[in-house]
């Protein structure tokens, strides 16, 4: 556990300090690329590429794209085609429209700041918030940058804040669980928490994994495309809810500790057929 502990700070804090590179080529691309037929993953989620990219539009059925400055709202088509079912579903339970943060770059690979995955065009960032006001109208640009996705936990602590937390939102995360082109998604720990509290033994809590931060939002992860050759996929999670000794690991002491200081992580090093996506 201690080893699978520490490998995993290690992950949290390449995350964190993965802004580096004036010199990362991929922030700056402003178009997609197509190098055969149709989209294509290339590499993992941590390393790699996307051909083929689509757009999501900033407006749809139960969703609406934050941050559009970013322009990280590109995807594999299988990503922008689970975004808008998932938001039909929200839309048609009245769950309140879904905040869509960041997706991936044009042609996927490395962003400048914030996230070390989402290079595959196959990650999706959604806000807890699900927003009332936004199921009337069409958000202004500027609400869409300014916009601050609540914490659901409270002052900075580790307990659920009952005014940011809602039965829709364990309804969102059981939906997006049970859909079978979802690898996993990743919520804070509290969050996956008062899942356990809320539906112990449910078969969808297998797919939610305690991760850092993300109290403000959580990430689903797609399953590689089945065409997709060059893809990348995960090891499969370990069997169960998850509602175990693995969870309490996170309320330990040990993983409360002070973050120490390691050196500048290396950047990732992409597949070579990512060269192809980039140069195109
Ligand atoms: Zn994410």
């Amino acid at each position: 556990m201690k080893r699978i502990a520490s490998f995993v700070l290690f992950l949290a804090l390449y995350n964190h300090n993965s802004a580096d590179a004036g010199t990362n080529p991929w922030a700056g691309i402003k178009t997609p690329v197509t190098l055969g037929h149709g989209a294509e993953s290339i590499g993992s989620y941590t390393a790699g590429c996307l051909s083929g990219a689509v757009e999501l539009p900033p407006n749809g059925a139960g969703y609406q794209v934050m941050r559009l400055s970013r322009h990280r709202y590109y995807g594999h088509p299988d990503l922008k085609n689970f975004i808008e079912a998932l938001g039909q579903s929200a839309a048609e339970q009245h769950l309140g429209v879904l905040l869509i943060g960041d997706m991936g770059q044009p042609r996927g690979g490395p962003t400048l700041s914030g996230h070390r995955s989402h290079q595959t065009g196959l990650d999706v960032d959604v806000w807890f918030l699900l927003s009332k006001q936004a199921e009337s109208r069409a958000l202004a640009y500027n609400e869409r940058e300014n916009w601050n996705a609540p914490s659901v936990l409270r002052d900075h602590s580790d307990l659920i804040d009952s005014r940011q937390w809602s039965r829709a939102n364990e309804q969102i995360l059981q939906i997006s669980a049970e859909m079978p082109e979802v690898d996993r998604l990743f919520v804070n720990a509290s969050v996956k928490r008062e899942l356990c509290r809320t539906h112990a033994g449910q078969n969808w809590l297998h797919k939610i994994r305690p991760w850092w931060k993300h109290d403000d939002h959580f990430h689903i992860r797609l399953k590689c495309p089945k065409d997709s050759r060059y893809c990348e996929g995960q090891e499969p999670l370990p069997a169960g809810d998850g509602c175990d000794a693995s969870l309490a690991w996170w309320f330990s002491a040990e993983a409360k500790a002070p973050a120490k200081k390691l050196p500048p992580p290396k950047a990732p090093v992409l597949p070579a057929r990512c060269n192809q996506v980039l140069y195109r």
